[in-house]
């Protein structure tokens, strides 16, 4: 990120202040952080179905994916009634505008109050370090 020599815990809680300020200030209208949840599996391996709705951009393992919370749940089910116990890690999530990477977590949050503030600018405020530069070398490659 940037030089900010604040401490981890006190830009965590300043991110939120400023994800709760936002929120009020724009009130319903205001775009809400979807919720992706990583499966980890333990007796079955990572169906057809729920490759096909990984999300994109994340690691997916035959044991493990990323996926949206309703397909997360129902692949959980599954595992649990092959007699596993899966593992549920729930994540905020955000993809940026710019470089169209997956964002997570604190970086997830970071982006929604970027692309809020700025509205239609903020979208093109880069989301991390890398970011501007994966948008030149996506644009190079001429997908
Ligand atoms: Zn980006």
């Amino acid at each position: 990120m940037s030089a900010n020599p604040a401490p981890l815990w006190r830009r965590s809680r300043d991110r939120n202040n400023e994800l709760e300020r936002v929120r009020r200030t724009f009130g319903w209208s205001a775009p809400r952080l979807t919720q992706i949840a990583l499966v980890e599996l333990d007796r079955i391996y990572v169906p057809a179905w729920a490759l096909e709705k990984a999300i994109r951009g994340l690691t997916v393992t035959p044991s493990s994916v990323w996926l949206r919370r309703i397909a997360a749940n129902k692949l959980a089910a599954l595992d649990i009634e092959a007699g596993g116990t899966p593992k549920l890690t729930v994540s905020a999530y955000r993809r940026c505008q710019m470089c169209d990477r997956a964002l997570l977590g604190p970086e997830a949050e970071a982006r929604l109050i970027l692309d809020m503030r700025f509205e239609g600018e903020g979208k093109r405020t880069p989301c991390g370090p890398g970011c501007v530069e994966l948008v030149h070398a996506l644009g190079k490659r001429e997908v």
